[in-house]
């Protein structure tokens, strides 16, 4: 066991074994609840860099029909939850904000990258500011942090800020890739989500029910997802395991063509390549 320069960020343990380095930075899994994490930690500089490149949302362009239509799902389940008023931390381009407010929902986010221009121009009201510099009264039933806790050096003071903005009774609606799914497994080092400095921590199961629970939130909904297509996975397969010649891109897409109905397995089965969670503040 090591003792790394950073503690657990899911469970506060200072146990850890050393997983692997990418691009020089070093991951190691917790001993006590297997999250996989970055330690020690960038420099903050390194970190804010990251986000305020223009180019940061470059990578979701070609992917917008998926994300609007996991936006209106996600929606509609925090709409199903009775909330009314929702902060969205890390709002991005937006695809969120449009679908909560086409459901009749009140909905600001908080962005500090250029990505948020779009949605500016679409009537939202965005805050510029990291979370930690938000200064909002406890105002609303619902904080939505979609692919964001992974990125923050401190998930749990992180948590504990998001239970302050809540109302008495209001929830909390994230998604966060796992380290105890499937291909987080079978990949390693590989794993699509493995993205230091972008990622910082890969939450366990485990690891994040124990981060939720000691930042003051019940789970009510807890599911796995892959966002995967037969068109990402054929990507995929092709970058990762079989080449670009025009033999390996068939067999991809044959591959892929197999692997989709696999796939819906898989996230039933908890072991997606990201979790969901609606939580309950206590
Ligand atoms: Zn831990």
């Amino acid at each position: 066991m090591l003792h790394p320069a950073r503690s657990c960020p899911a469970c506060g343990s200072h146990d850890a074994r050393p997983a692997f380095v990418v691009a020089g930075f070093e991951h190691v899994r917790c001993g006590e609840c297997d999250t996989l994490f970055v330690t020690p930690l960038p420099s903050a500089a390194t970190i804010e860099a990251h986000y305020l490149a223009e180019d940061y949302h470059a990578s979701a362009i070609g992917q917008e029909a998926r994300m609007r239509a996991e936006a209106d799902v996600r929606a509609a389940i925090v709409r199903d939850l009775g909330c009314r008023d929702i902060l969205e931390i890390g709002s991005g381009p937006g695809h969120f904000l449009d679908a909560a407010r086409a459901l009749g929902m009140r909905i600001e986010g908080a962005e500090r990258s250029p990505s948020a221009r779009g949605a500016r121009e679409r009537g939202h009201t965005i805050h510029e500011a990291w979370l930690q510099e938000l200064e909002l009264e406890p105002r609303f039933d619902a904080v939505a942090m979609w692919e964001v806790l992974e990125h923050l050096p401190e998930p749990r003071a992180a948590l504990e800020r998001v239970r302050g903005l809540l109302r008495p009774g209001g929830h909390l609606a994230l998604s966060t890739p796992s380290s105890s799914g499937l291909l987080a497994r079978l990949m390693g080092a590989r794993f699509v989500m493995v993205e230091p400095p972008a990622h910082l921590e890969l939450f366990s199961r485990r690891g994040l029910e124990r981060l939720l629970t000691a930042t003051g939130f019940s789970p009510l909904r807890w599911t796995t997802f892959s966002g995967l297509r037969r068109e990402n996975l054929r990507r995929g397969l092709q970058r990762y395991v079989l080449g670009g010649s025009r033999p390996a891109a068939r067999v991809a897409g044959a591959l892929a063509w197999a692997a989709e109905p696999a796939m819906r397995v898989v996230d039933r089965a908890g072991l997606g390549i990201s979790f969901e969670v609606y939580a309950a503040a206590r």
